[in-house]
């Protein structure tokens, strides 16, 4: 097989980190496409606990190469310190690489997300205030700046100069704020550059010398679906496709090259900031799984808003992503329950939607209908083979299956590698 997509078929934090950690095994490359620092994997591995936010899981595995496509928005300072940390640990980093095409977020950009959110008062979307938005959105005005640019000091002088006289009367008129030294933000990003610079490639290349070779690539998604900038609940969403189309575009694969496309769900929903949720569970049992799970997130430390499976929202998942398979995670966090909801529409003035709506003031609106099965109360965390899980957890993955029409061939069942179940193999 040959391009092998893990996607975010949620909110993100489904554990997507783990699922490329386990597939990277059986893959000679792995790479980031989107997102930027906001986006965290946590993988657990015999190296030990890392929080991953801009490196492929993949790292771990030495024969794996590892990019980070021109989909990414880079933090430099963030990526460093990032690979500092895991050559203390002992992981080689000599497999990674950088595309020369990623954008890079300068410091107007984390200043500026912060001002803009503060600004938004009450309306405010929740971003992490990392600049990634501002960073997406000067890449579509074409005032970004690129890894590439880091590489021609000369070149780079000048094109900060003129973006930065922008932003900076942008600082100081709008928001009263104080200007930002070019010289300084100069000084500071040839640093970076000259540090980055071993690692930064035409990685586009590299990737189609591996295809040609017939040897797997896995594309690595950051956030999830419903947070995509088209199709997620907008304004409430990301700002870099986390979709498997966004797949092709972040990485230069062409889309044709994507051979098979894993949806990445939680046995149930989380979503962390603002916008709307159908299915958030406000009372005891939210609370539960929020503790249970330590649902806080990887990036932010904020805790994530918890509810059941919303399968509306996983229907219009499969649908515009195309999965081939579903990898079910934390099934486990489930265990204790005495009996679990699946939302299978959303009743909207007395009438039953079975379609994702567009409009998140309709969504805010939308009342779940739940489907009531029984719990399995049981642990589940050592099982590995299907055969051995309870009959309600059967029963359970069985109906997700069949409302999503779509096979679940992976089921995890904690965080380690080995605590999952290969119902199928995928890669
Ligand atoms: P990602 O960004 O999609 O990789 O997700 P996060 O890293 O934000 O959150 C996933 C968390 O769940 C991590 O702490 C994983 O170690 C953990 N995890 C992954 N799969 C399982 C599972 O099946 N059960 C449990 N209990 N934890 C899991």
């Amino acid at each position: 097989m040959s391009v092998v997509a893990v996607i975010g078929a949620q909110w993100g934090d489904e554990g997507k980190g783990k699922i490329v950690d386990l597939l990277a095994e059986r893959a000679k490359a792995v790479v980031r496409f989107s997102g930027g620092d906001n986006a965290g994997h946590t993988v657990i591995n015999p190296y030990g606990e890392f929080r991953l936010h801009l490196v492929p899981s993949g790292i771990f595995h030495p024969g794996v190469v590892c990019i980070i496509g021109n989909g990414v928005a880079i933090n430099p300072a963030v990526l460093l310190g990032e690979i500092d940390d895991l050559k203390k640990h002992g992981v080689d980093t000599s497999h990674l690489f950088i595309s020369d095409r990623a954008h890079i977020i300068m410091p107007y950009h984390i200043l500026l997300d912060g001002l803009e959110e503060e600004r938004r008062g009450r309306g405010a979307l929740g971003t992490t205030r990392k600049g990634i938005g501002p960073v997406f959105a000067d890449k579509i005005a074409r005032l970004g700046i690129r890894t590439c640019d880091l590489l021609d000091k000369e070149a780079f002088q000048s094109r900060l100069s003129s973006v930065l006289e922008f932003k900076n009367a942008i600082l100081t008129k709008v928001y009263d704020a104080p200007p930002l030294s070019l010289k300084e933000i100069y000084q500071q990003y040839c640093h970076y550059g000259e540090s980055l610079a071993p690692f930064i490639r035409d990685t586009g290349s590299i990737l189609q010398e591996i295809m040609s070779r017939r040897e797997t690539v896995l594309l690595e998604g950051a956030q999830g679906t419903m947070l995509d900038p088209d199709f997620g609940t907008y304004p409430y969403v990301t700002s870099s496709s986390p979709l498997a189309a966004g797949g092709s575009i972040g990485s230069g694969v062409s889309f044709r090259q994507i051979a098979h496309i894993i949806g990445v769900f939680k046995a149930y929903t989380t979503r962390v900031g603002g916008g709307p949720m159908p299915t958030e569970l406000k009372d005891e049992i939210g609370e539960l799984i929020r503790e249970r799970a330590h649902e806080y997130g990887a990036t932010t430390g904020r805790p994530r808003r918890c509810g059941w499976f919303d399968a509306v929202a996983g229907r219009f998942s499969i649908q515009i992503n195309g999965f081939n398979s579903i990898a079910l995670t934390r099934l486990d966090i489930l265990d204790t329950l005495p009996s679990i909801k699946i939302c299978t529409g959303y009743k909207l003035d007395g009438e039953t939607l079975d379609q994702f709506p567009s409009n998140v003031a309709i969504l805010h609106r939308c009342q779940p209908v739940y489907e009531e099965l029984p719990g399995w109360q049981t642990s589940t965390n050592n099982i590995h083979d299907s055969k051995q899980l309870p009959s309600q957890a059967h029963q359970y993955i069985a109906r997700l299956e069949e409302l999503l029409s779509c096979p679940v061939n992976i089921i995890s069942v904690g965080a380690k590698r080995e605590q999952t179940i290969m119902v199928r193999q995928v890669v």
